[in-house]
């Protein structure tokens, strides 16, 4: 049985005071939500000695929103695995396509980034998704599906489990525009079925979390399809109500 994820990405909006109010309304509002399911925030790097002083011990789990494929050494500017293990992190979100886009990540890089998470003993939260001109012209699948084919290529079978696949269409992204519940429920379904391709006994384990513009209003319904284990919420993780709303809703 698949445990309910509901991550928060903050993107880079994010203060210590800001992130002191949104932490503690979180944490005052979870006695309703903790049994049904994992809450997590993925903070700016910056942030994650606060995320540790503010979560530890809460039930809550918070993690980072990219990480060096390498493990340590001359690359200014990068974060490893390592020292986010440090923070207490339990989680790292590789590949957004806001990382894809912004900073040339390429499907290659993001796998290693993946592999090297799995292997400091991080969760890699490994996003996929298509644009609006290759859903219109029918490639959803083979853009989503080769995501994530470079990512299992590079893994042991063994790790399968622990990797978590976020399909997040960039046309739902910041939009307002979130995909049907049918249309997401379609696209996991055939990234499990790859993922059974490579191991049957990994497929039922694997967390598939939908992103792009889930709200409270939408949460539920697209939770409620058998392959969407969880969320990735972005605009509305800012908001405690709101995603405190969408975590009830799982
Ligand atoms: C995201 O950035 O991962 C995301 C899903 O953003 P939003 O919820 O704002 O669409």
């Amino acid at each position: 049985m698949r445990r309910t994820l509901i991550a928060g990405n903050w993107k880079m909006n994010a203060s210590l005071s800001g992130n002191a109010k949104l932490l503690g309304g979180i944490k005052a509002g979870l006695a309703g939500v903790r049994d049904g399911c994992d809450l997590l925030v993925c903070a700016p790097a910056p942030y994650l000695a606060q995320c540790q002083a503010e979560l530890h011990g809460s039930g809550m789990l918070w993690g980072a929103q990219t990480v060096s494929e390498h493990e340590s050494g001359a690359y200014t500017g990068d974060v490893a695995a390592a020292m986010l293990l440090d923070f207490g992190c339990s989680h790292v979100i590789v590949g957004h396509s806001e990382r894809r886009t912004y900073h040339g990540e390429s499907n290659a890089v993001v796998a290693k980034k993946a592999l090297r998470a799995l292997k400091a003993g991080l969760t890699p939260i490994v996003c996929v998704g298509e644009t609006l001109a290759e859903r219109q012209d029918n490639r959803t699948d083979a853009v989503v599906g080769g995501q994530l084919d470079a990512v299992l290529q590079v893994l042991e079978e063994d790790a399968l489990p622990r990797l978590v696949v976020a399909y997040e269409p960039l046309w739902a992204i910041g939009t307002g525009i979130t995909a049907t519940p049918r249309m997401a429920q379609n696209v996991h379904d055939m990234l499990r079925a790859k993922i059974a391709a490579r191991s049957a006994d990994a497929a039922p384990q694997v967390k598939i979390l939908y992103g792009g513009s889930m709200k409270p209003d939408n949460a539920g319904q697209l939770l409620a399809m058998p392959d969407i284990d969880g969320g990735l919420i972005g605009g509305a993780s800012l908001k405690v109500e709101d995603f405190l709303a969408i975590a009830q809703a799982a």
